[in-house]
């Protein structure tokens, strides 16, 4: 399972949705700090990955081209755990989806992900884990605020599609995808960050009209419906994808494809400080404060090896 958890403001640490012909320069061998010519271009987008880019070019780098490490995040880890809950909810008859069952597939859902290295290596107290345990809890009570999901026909969960579209490859994993009373197609996507401004409410609505032009050149159908659930305040917002939405995806990503290509060739992937740098797991090794990009991978394939006991090698010396 992959599970989609932009926090709205943090950098997301969802699994890569980019797949990258990496070169052995970016494997997990310590290869030390020598700055590279040019990176493979990737041969697809996401939602995530177009955000990453067009927030920050270095973030996307960091995370979507080199693929290096990010500490686990607690809002991350509630997230893919809210999102397997739901998942598990609606893998239900219809009429047995109640806030008790509801509950249940949350605890099995922590006791399976408890184990998993994302939640071990957020080294929660016992109070801790329990107030994980109690605001994961708290978005899945106001889920049932939002729908019924009695009266939801789910027709696909966790749902990965891939298509073209103009010169891009797309590709995403959409949470749900609902049949209509009318035989309509409904997209569904869980947010369990903070309700979203304006501006983010935008970069969220844009990565589902991406599902819905994945739906329609998968399926042959456009989605009559889009819509994002956002568990923690609770709203739901709905959209319907048009010929000026699908046309909106197919020039953003043509867009963010041909900049990703010419920044992998020239490796020219700027620094675009915000806000979000507080956020950001990189920032150590950014230039805009005071960082050396270059040294990045040696520095945490350095750092997990220490981690795990392994002998490591002074930067440089790979
Ligand atoms: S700290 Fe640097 S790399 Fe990270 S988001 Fe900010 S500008 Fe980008």
């Amino acid at each position: 399972m992959v599970v989609d958890v932009e926090q709205g403001v943090v950098p997301t640490a969802r699994a890569p949705e980019i797949t990258s012909a990496i070169t052995p320069a970016i494997t997990p061998e310590i290869t030390g700090s020598t700055p590279r010519r040019e990176w493979p271009s990737p041969y697809a987008l996401s939602p995530s990955s177009m955000g990453a880019f067009t927030t920050c070019p270095l973030a996307f780098r960091f995370s979507y081209v080199q693929r290096l490490p990010e500490p686990p995040s607690a809002a991350a880890s509630r997230g893919t755990l809210v999102h397997r809950a739901l998942e598990r909810l609606h893998d239900r008859p219809a009429t047995e989806r109640s806030i008790e069952a509801a509950l249940i597939d949350l605890a099995v859902a922590a006791a399976e992900l408890e184990s998993h290295p994302e939640f071990a290596g957020l080294e929660l107290t016992d109070d801790e884990w329990g107030a994980f345990i109690d605001e994961a809890e708290q978005h899945v009570r106001r889920y049932f605020e939002l729908e019924d999901p009695t009266l939801v026909r789910s027709i696909g969960l966790e749902l990965k599609l891939e298509a073209d579209l103009g010169s891009v490859r797309l590709r995403g994993i959409i949470d749900r995808l609902d049949l209509a009373d009318d035989g309509g197609l409904i997209v569904t996507d869980y947010k369990t960050g903070s309700a979203p401004s304006e501006r983010w409410e935008q970069k969220s609505l844009a990565g589902v009209h991406l599902y819905a032009v994945l739906c329609e050149q998968n399926f042959g159908v456009r989605p009559a419906r889009v819509q994002l659930l956002y568990l923690s305040k609770p709203e739901a917002i709905v959209s319907i994808p048009t010929d000026s939405t699908v046309r909106g995806v197919e020039v953003k990503s043509a867009a963010v494809m041909k900049a990703v290509r010419t920044a992998c060739d020239r490796n020219d992937f700027r620094p675009r400080p915000s806000n979000l740098c507080d956020w950001c797991s990189f920032k150590e090794f950014c230039p805009s404060f005071g960082g050396d990009p270059d040294i990045a991978h040696a520095v945490l394939a350095d750092r997990a090896s220490a981690a795990a006991g392994r002998p490591t090698l002074p930067l440089g010396l790979a």
